[in-house]
């Protein structure tokens, strides 16, 4: 089984998805109209990609061969492919969240199956009991929320936001500008309710177009006045005076830590992450948050903004993004007419970014045109790809 073939991915239309980036960027009509919010590749339950040629799933392809397709490393380590790719085209704001670290994760899911609380519930927070590290390449300008800010940072936009509401609460930060304080200062915000929310967030939208003095004031409070258009009334409306606003530029990425407050604006990219489905919400959202279990799985470290940035390691025709975990590795591999030739890792995914990229193995070649995808089994050993474009690789 050293066979190498084609995916048959699924595109999810989640409401928020564009309709237009992925048809534009890559060879992928829309012909429904649809919001196309991403496109899944790999063995997720919710969305599990298929051999193109005989519709098989590939988890069950995967689950009747492990070692062939994930090699005994990543076997015994996950016992499944322990990534899934994603392209993702987000035409408005995704919800802020956090993912838990491992352990809290596991921890979580048991608590929760021993109370009961059914896996599809809308008040179930652990829906495996995995963490979910991620990392977005961007494909276009790709606008985010990512960490907390420096002290400084938040302390400034919150006076020049002036919320009487939060007074107390900022004192005390400016007083004390450690974790314990923002912790607080944080719970305090997600904790309005009611009249308390309703006053607090009209206070910091009254005049809000001529209260920043510094550019980065009037950038974040340009962010909340967007956000104020989709979400009226969403605790989420502070975000941007709490968290760092990043926009990636196309073949720039970012790594997301676990208990790491984030959130996808705007923009198209790749993202890798494990395979897993555990999200805490925080803000721009209709759906439940659970404040103490969100508090409960935050680091409250603020992230210096220029270290927000993956640096890249160039090695030839390969660029990789490293990343602090072994559930995923991402690589751009840039094709020319020369075959170049790779040992497989684990399973990989191959997905072409643009132009046409011929892989190959022993026995068979497989041509793939922008929007396409390959699987690549463990047990196929070596392969090769040739032709001018631009191929993303995920393996672990
Ligand atoms: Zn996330």
């Amino acid at each position: 089984m050293t066979h190498l073939f084609k995916l048959d991915n699924v595109i999810q239309d989640y409401i928020w998805g564009s309709k237009t980036s992925i048809a534009s960027l890559f060879e992928i009509e829309n012909t429904e109209n649809a919001h196309q919010a991403e496109i899944w590749m790999g063995a997720h339950p919710n969305g599990c990609s298929k051999r193109d040629n005989d519709k098989a799933l590939l988890s069950e392809l995967i689950k009747a061969q492990p070692e062939a397709f994930l090699g005994q490393r990543t076997t015994e380590q996950y016992g499944e492919l322990p990534y899934l790719l994603k392209v993702l085209a987000a035409a408005k704001p995704l919800s802020i969240q956090v993912h838990p670290e491992k352990s809290r994760a596991a921890a979580g899911f048991e608590n929760e199956n021993q109370a009961g609380i059914p896996v599809t519930a809308g008040n179930r927070n652990y829906k495996d009991p995995n963490h979910k590290p991620e990392l977005v390449y961007a494909l276009t300008p790709y606008l985010a929320m990512n960490g907390f800010r420096v002290f400084e940072e938040i302390i400034s936009l919150f006076e020049q936001a002036s919320v009487p509401s939060l007074e107390t609460e900022l004192a005390a930060l400016k007083a004390n500008p450690e974790s314990s304080q923002l912790k607080a200062f944080f719970e305090a915000v997600m904790s309005l309710e009611g009249e308390a929310r309703d006053t607090a967030l009209a206070e910091l939208l009254e005049n809000i177009d001529s209260k920043g003095q510094t550019e980065l004031a009037k950038q974040a409070f340009a962010m909340v006045v967007e956000f104020h258009a989709e979400y009226p009334t969403d605790i989420g409306l502070f975000a941007p005076l709490m968290l760092n606003l990043i926009e990636l530029q196309p073949g720039e990425a970012m790594f997301l830590f676990a208990e790491t407050p984030h959130a996808y604006l705007r923009g198209t990219g790749m993202e890798i992450m494990a395979n897993s489905d555990n999200v805490l919400r925080a803000g721009l959202t209709p759906k439940f948050i659970d404040v103490p279990e969100l508090i409960d799985n935050t680091k409250f470290e603020p992230i210096p903004f220029d270290t927000l940035k993956t640096a890249p390691v160039v090695e030839g025709y390969r660029t990789c993004f490293p990343v602090p975990v072994e559930d995923f590795k991402i690589d751009i591999l840039t094709s020319t007419d020369q075959a170049a030739s790779l040992n497989t890792e684990s399973g990989e995914i191959l997905f072409c970014l643009t132009g046409n990229v011929t892989v190959k193995t022993g026995q068979e070649s497989v041509v793939l045109k922008s929007g396409e995808s390959v699987f690549v089994p463990f047990a196929a050993g070596e392969y090769q790809f040739e032709g001018e474009g631009q191929l993303v690789r995920a393996y672990n």
